[in-house]
């Protein structure tokens, strides 16, 4: 069983038909660290992994780690083995296709195979489609016809397999997580420990509070979504029809249907989706570069921008609305490049997962799926005071805000006295950029 981005022993249809295969026999589980993708992750990410290991080698009684490409690791372990059937959870990522295909070619020569089942997704990428066949670029229809498709309960447990032990066992390479990073717990246990603490409480009130950043309101399973430490399906299977668990259900739907856009458009995980925007003028040079620096150290002077900024480097997470606020700021008042941000948030984020991430992006830049028009520009100030009406948010990741109190802390200007410390002046005026951007999206469409 080759694990990947599905770290889990529960609902796990790829582990229950290598179950089935092995018919009381020995069962290899193998995890494989690329070293292309380990480069690409960042720390947190990483950091996360390793943990992630760690505990599914408790839970299973053993895993074997090898390190390589794994186009050779597959043949070669099959040289040691003899042939092998090798399972594995289906994935759609664009490049994870194709380089499952060439560990496919590259394992027939020692008459072994690759069975791919399951899928990370409740409804698997590719399957939804139109009456006429085609597939969906809009949420809310894609939606309806998501839920109408639907999904099989959780996969019930199989037997306990018996583990086989091999020589040549690799270590994670180590990880040294940035100062100041605190990452919750990783790993199936506490994965099912999160979602039960979730749905015994805050779910009730999800659909009031999951855009209030500084409420314990969302379940922040994504992390443990990425990694495939639970199944949504699992989550699904938990839900009812209350207006919060509809609601939880369509965040859930979110992921899916970018999965899906993904998968019908692989190279968006770049690309703009609406080739419109490839000529969008972009700001280049010195003050761009300063300009983006103040923005991933959070120090643009706009403290909801800031808070959330310093979230993603303290906690490898952000909230869902204050990634929708950061993420304009940076395309719509500094004119920078969506995929600078997205590149940025892939090597903070823990639950950085390529299809959320780009077309998160490419929904607020407005060059994404339909639903954020370009001239929707989110004003980070007022955004601040509806979603974080008290300043608590504010405070919690910038402490030279700390003695402004209530709503104060997201107008500090109007306070020069009470900062503490360099928190810095704003470094653009919002009103002006705003009005920029709308001049440089005239001129692109
Ligand atoms: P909850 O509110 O508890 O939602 C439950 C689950 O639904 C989430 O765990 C997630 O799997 C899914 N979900 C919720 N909202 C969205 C959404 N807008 N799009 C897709 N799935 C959603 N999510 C990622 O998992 N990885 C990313 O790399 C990522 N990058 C993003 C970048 C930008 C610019 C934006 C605007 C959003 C991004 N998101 C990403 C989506 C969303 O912000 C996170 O999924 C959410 O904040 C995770 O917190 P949670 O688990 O508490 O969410």
């Amino acid at each position: 069983m080759w694990f990947r981005r599905d770290l889990r022993t529960h609902d796990h249809p790829a582990l229950r038909a290598a179950i089935a295969q092995s018919r009381g026999g020995p069962l290899l589980p193998l995890f494989v660290i690329d070293p292309v993708e380990w480069q690409e992750w960042g720390e947190p990410a990483r950091a996360h992994l390793t943990a992630s290991l760690r505990a599914l080698a408790e839970d299973l009684g053993g895993l074997h780690v090898r390190v390589g490409d794994p186009v050779a690791v597959l043949p070669a372990l099959a040289g040691e083995l003899g042939p092998l059937s090798v399972h594995v959870s289906a994935d759609h990522a664009p490049r994870v296709r194709g380089r499952d295909a060439a560990v496919a070619a590259a394992l027939v020569g020692s008459g072994s195979r690759l069975v791919a089942s399951g899928s990370h997704y409740a409804v698997p990428p590719g399957t939804v489609l139109k009456p006429d066949r085609t597939p969906y670029r809009v949420f809310t229809p894609f939606h309806r016809a998501w839920e109408a498709v639907g999904w099989p309960p959780p996969v019930p447990p199989g037997p306990r397999p018996r583990i086989l032990a091999v020589s040549g066992a690799q270590s994670p390479p180590p990880v040294q997580l940035p100062a100041g990073l605190l990452l919750p717990p990783a790993g199936e246990r506490a994965a099912l420990a999160a979602w039960r603490a979730f749905a015994d409480g805050p779910l009730a009130q999800y659909d009031t509070d999951r855009d209030r950043p500084d409420r314990p309101g969302t379940s922040r399973l994504s992390v443990h979504l990425r990694w495939g430490e639970v199944h949504p399906r699992t989550l699904l299977a938990g839900l009812g029809t209350s207006r919060a668990h509809v609601r939880f259900r369509t965040e859930l739907a979110w992921r899916e249907f970018y999965a899906d856009v993904l998968h019908r458009h692989p190279e968006t995980e770049w690309a703009t989706l609406d080739p419109t925007f490839a000529a969008m003028q972009h700001d280049e040079g010195p003050e761009a570069e300063q300009a983006f620096a103040a923005w991933a150290h959070g120090r643009t002077g706009y403290p909801f921008v800031d808070a959330g900024m310093r979230q993603l480097r303290a906690e490898g997470w952000m909230h869902n609305r204050v990634r929708m606020v950061v993420a304009s700021f940076l395309v719509k008042d500094l004119h920078l490049p969506w995929r600078r941000g997205a590149a940025e948030f892939m090597r903070w984020l823990v639950d950085g997962d390529v299809a959320s991430n780009a077309h998160g992006w490419q929904w607020v830049a407005g060059c994404g799926t339909d639903a954020a028009p370009y001239i929707r520009v989110f004003n980070p100030v007022t955004q601040g005071l509806r979603f974080d009406p008290e300043g608590d948010y504010v405070r919690r990741h910038v402490p030279e805000l700390r003695d402004l109190p209530g709503a104060a802390a997201h107008e500090p200007w109007r306070h020069p006295a009470r900062r503490r410390g360099d928190y810095p002046d704003r470094i653009v005026d919002h009103a002006e950029e705003r009005a920029e951007a709308l001049r440089r999206f005239a001129a692109v469409r």
